[in-house]
């Protein structure tokens, strides 16, 4: 069984995590973290996801965000994160109801 590789964030009652895929080592996900947004002291200790880092909020609330796992929002460019302010695009649906992400011809 693949495990997801995880790190949470180390502020008292912050529910932040990030998530990554499970072939990505250890090294790897402190980098994508850090990549992310997240604060990662040396050796990787101490985690703040980007929310506390930025705003000294923690993530109280469970959602959607790849960056720190907040609780989202649909904002006018995406889906927003409550927390750290990630933005997922809208998927290229809707509008006209059966347009599909572009690919490859079926
Ligand atoms: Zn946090
Ligand atoms: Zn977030």
């Amino acid at each position: 069984m693949a495990l997801h590789r995880a790190v949470g964030c180390d502020t008292t009652g912050c529910l932040a995590l990030y998530l990554s895929t499970p072939t990505a080592g250890p090294d790897l996900v402190l980098f994508a973290a850090e990549r992310a947004g997240w604060g990662v002291t040396a050796g990787g200790l101490v985690m703040r996801c980007p929310s506390c880092r930025t705003h000294g909020l923690a993530v109280t609330e469970r959602g959607n965000c790849p960056v720190c796992t907040g609780s989202t929002h649909d904002g006018p460019h995406g889906e927003t994160c409550h927390h750290c302010g990630h933005t997922v695009p809208h998927p290229a649906v809707d509008e006209i109801g059966d347009e599909v992400v572009a690919g490859p011809a079926r």
